[in-house]
């Protein structure tokens, strides 16, 4: 019993770190450790440490896929559709992606700090935006100082 609460305390605190990234005040560029000069925009002393959050997750009320009824299905039945599909601008980007985003899915990006993520998908629905199409960022951890400023940067 005493083994067993030991092994949970153990087991919290592992799920509990806290994990940090390295952004610019100026620009908004992100990196993977601390550093005295921004690359990106050369000023001195402008990253901060950024908490990310703690990456514990609650596994609970994992459910299945939504909307979809489960049944067995012979391949040949399945109607093959032709997804629409919207370019991003970027060919590498759309090659990975199988040909563009394909309307009202999700796409997961992921990467360390400083991969470029942030760049990428900026570029992308500016791009995409270019051709009339309404596109929306939301940001749960970026200043709109520093969406804009990376914005501008990158014209
Ligand atoms: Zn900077």
């Amino acid at each position: 019993m005493l083994k067993n609460q030991n092994l949970d305390l153990y087991d919290d605190s592992m799920n509990k770190k806290i994990k940090t990234a390295f952004v610019c005040d100026q620009c908004g560029a992100d990196y993977p450790r601390w550093g005295g000069q921004c690359t990106s925009c050369g000023e001195w002393n402008t990253i901060k440490e950024v908490r990310l959050g703690s990456s514990s997750k609650e596994r609970s009320s994992r459910s299945g896929y939504a909307g979809s009824q489960t049944e067995v299905k012979l391949l040949s039945d399945v109607s093959l559709s032709q997804a629409e599909r919207i370019s991003t601008g970027i060919s590498e980007f759309d090659r990975v992606l199988g040909g563009g985003i394909v309307t009202g899915s999700v796409v997961l990006l992921g990467g360390a700090p400083g991969a470029g993520k942030s760049t990428l998908l900026l570029q992308a629905i500016a791009n995409i935006a270019d051709r009339g199409v309404s596109v929306l960022y939301v940001s749960g951890e970026e200043s709109l100082q520093q969406i804009a400023e990376r914005a501008n940067r990158l014209k």
